[in-house]
């Protein structure tokens, strides 16, 4: 939205001009202009911004004429556009710059925010005029974005709720209220039951495999809880770094049960609580018109319907077996030797002996060949530039949120300015972990906006004076998180609701994997990995030796995955007639069921202690992850086919995907890339899986 629009929207009142949030930023690409911003301003700008939202619908409503595409459908996309500039500045502070002034403003504002959404998604007035505009869809002479844009803004209606009847309603608030606490119980049991099953070592000789410091961690760990010896507490998968290292096997053998039957019994047991929350969810689907919550899920993702993630799932579950009772053949030649009978807590210990005797890869060592600014200017650029033919160009007078943001402004191939790249890559208090892309501002023709995205990272940086290195992981981490970028930056969309990486779950790390073929792609490698002070590049054979060594395990790696995945389908595919009175018995049989039952490999999460379907946002869609990488392997082999890095197939992921967001038919743009539907082939070949 420009100031040159008035709209119908009175100016909230309690916005004061001066709030650099007021109007959008005269700033190049209407980056937002962080030295004048304030945290107050932003406190202000996200609750005036809700306010002006209502009275924008407001008026969208009162609008006498019938409903139309433009003064419905094109009046929300138009809608919120203070608030929207407000979040983008907000939320992205929130992950990389909090404070304890933030975290307050945060707890006033998330309760508003959520109100807000609900006040808009279950109007039944606002509802209402989206139906018919739903209804009269195909006769209105809209463009296929168009139509897809009033199908997406009926679905998420009709997701929330909208299309229901009172009593409706009021069962899925409810049902919504009593999911939220369960939610939050089963989070809080395992926070509890996690500490409560960290396993207490009292004789060091026990520890030995273990570093001096990860014995000393134990050792802090121990004393922070007041106890004597040495504390050894879990992380949230099955499988427990130290049952790499342990060389006691009785001690591996208690750490293992210590993390599979975690919050599994007693007053923090999980298993009820998973049981209900599927019942409900069924019920709930049932509700909002879907056969199950798997199906529901489904409607909004790639996949569609629970079938093709079945179909997927299916086609990789006996490769991945095959491969996993190979790797077991290996393993237990190995621990018979040491008169062992291998056992699922000496699976970890023998396959790290297996990558150190036979891959002797020393990944620290290779640190010198990766310096950062090397990395991305001579290689995750630089294969930008060969594939899109775009360039970069540093804006040391463009200004980020804090003094570590650099500023780059992208050209395409014909000079055309395209937008602002941010590069936000050291870790420092405040920031959360890990590494994502974002965005402050998202291209939209509609609202003549060009993409301001970003990237953030957690590389330690160096003592000062020495350039900072990166370890290989470290440098896939940032082809991968630039492939966003790119997806965002590429963006050609009408509608902001479809911009750049707005697509769905199951979609949207497809194109920044594929970015990560171009890490170890020789005319990219061979032009950034360069040792720091002798410039000599990295040998053949070090790569050689990393990619071999990354396909070790992926037997283990990939049904350890199958069994979490199929889990959280079995869960979500229960119909509400159907109520689980024994968890851990639902769990053996569905595993069972979906022939990925194998003692030797649990799967990475059970029941109780499976956090992202039952305590995060990933109910019925753990299998994604699996689903994007099928895309991604079948796309980096279209890339072989053709030639690599050339600008041809540059132009033609470009042109016929990354630049097209959620506007199109995320599969449809994958088959005008590919000329036709995902394979699993080539994924299995990547993960070194034969099928059986
Ligand atoms: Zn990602």
């Amino acid at each position: 939205m420009s100031t040159a629009e008035p709209a119908a929207t009175p100016a909230p009142e309690t916005l004061s001009p001066a709030n650099p949030f007021a109007a959008p930023s005269t700033l190049p690409y209407e980056l937002p202009p962080f030295a004048d911003i304030t945290l107050e301003h932003c406190r202000e700008a996200l609750v005036a911004g809700m306010a002006a939202q209502r009275a924008e619908v407001a008026a969208l409503l009162a609008d006498p004429a019938a409903p139309t595409f433009d003064n419905t459908v094109v009046a929300l996309e138009r809608s919120g556009a203070l608030l929207g500039r407000a979040e983008a500045v907000f939320w992205n502070l929130s992950s990389s710059m909090s404070s304890d002034e933030l975290r307050g403003i945060e707890r006033e504002v998330a309760p508003l925010s959520a109100a807000h959404s609900d006040a808009l998604r279950l109007d039944p007035a606002l509802f209402a005029r989206i139906d018919a505009v739903h209804a009269g869809r195909h006769e209105a002479g809209l463009d296929d974005e168009q139509l897809r844009l009033v199908e997406r803004y009926h679905l998420d209606f009709v997701l929330a709720g909208a299309g229901l009847d009172d009593a409706g309603r009021e069962q899925l608030r409810e049902l919504n209220q009593r999911l939220s606490e369960l939610s939050t119980t089963f989070g809080q049991n395992l926070v509890v039951a996690t500490e409560a099953a960290a396993v207490l070592v009292t004789d060091a000789a026990q520890l030995d495999g273990l570093s001096p410091a990860e014995v000393e961690a134990a050792a802090g760990a121990a004393t922070e809880r007041g106890q004597e010896g040495f504390l050894l507490t879990l992380v949230l998968p099955s499988g427990q770094p130290a049952m790499a290292k342990l060389r006691d096997r009785e001690l591996r053998h208690r750490l293992h049960e210590a993390s599979l039957t975690r919050a599994s019994a007693g007053e923090h047991d999980n298993g009820p609580i998973a049981a209900e929350m599927a019942h409900l969810r069924a019920v709930r689907a049932r509700l909002l018109g879907f056969d199950t919550h798997a199906d529901l899920i489904a409607a909004d993702q790639t996949a569609r319907t629970s079938a093709a993630v079945d179909e997927l799932l299916g086609a990789l579950v006996t490769p991945a077996m095959a491969n996993a009772r190979a790797e077991a053949e290996v393993l237990a030649e190995l621990a018979a030797a040491d008169g062992v009978e291998l056992a699922a807590w000496d699976w970890a210990y023998y396959s790290e002996r297996v990558r150190a005797e036979r891959y002797a890869v020393d990944s620290g060592a290779l640190r010198p060949w990766f310096e950062l600014d090397r990395v991305l200017v001579d290689g995750v650029f630089r294969a930008a530039e060969l594939l899109y033919g775009c360039t970069f160009t540093p804006r040391p007078d463009l200004q980020g949120y804090h003094p570590d943001v650099r500023v780059w402004e992208v050209f395409g191939a014909d000079g055309a300015a395209v937008g602002l790249y941010l590069g936000d890559f050291f870790a420092r208090d405040g920031k959360r972990g890990g590494a994502w892309m974002s965005s402050f501002v998202d291209q939209s023709e509609l609202l003549g906006t060009r993409p301001v995205v970003f990237n953030c990272l957690n590389v330690t940086r160096a003592a000062a004076g020495q350039p900072t290195l990166l370890t290989m992981d470290e440098v896939t981490t940032l082809f991968h998180e630039f492939g966003h970028a790119l997806h965002g930056l590429f963006s050609a969309v009408t509608y902001p609701r479809f911009s750049g990486t707005s697509v769905p779950r199951d979609f949207v790390e497809y194109p920044s994997q594929v970015n990560e073929m171009w890490a170890l792609w020789p005319e990219v490698l061979s032009h950034y990995a360069r040792h720091v002070e002798t410039g000599e590049p990295l040998a053949q054979d070090a790569v050689d030796a990393m990619e071999a060594a990354a396909l070790w395990g992926e037997g283990f790696a990939t049904v350890e995955y199958l069994g979490a995945t199929l889990l959280d389908q079995a869960w979500h595919r229960l119909t509400p007639d159907t109520e689980v009175t024994d968890a851990q018995a639902f769990e053996a049989r569905a595993l069972a069921d979906a022939g990925v039952a194998f003692d030797l490999v649990p799967p990475r999460y059970r029941t109780t202690y499976f956090q992202h379907v039952f305590a995060g946002g990933y109910s019925a869609g753990y299998y994604s992850y699996i689903w994007s990488e099928v895309l991604d392997a079948d796309t980096v082999e279209w890339f072989k086919e053709n030639g690599g890095l050339r600008r041809e197939n540059g132009d033609v992921f470009r042109g016929r995907l990354l630049s097209r967001g959620g506007s199109v038919d995320p599969l449809g743009a994958f088959r005008a890339v590919r000329g036709r539907d995902a394979d699993t082939g080539p994924l299995l070949r990547r993960r070194g899986l034969t099928p059986a």
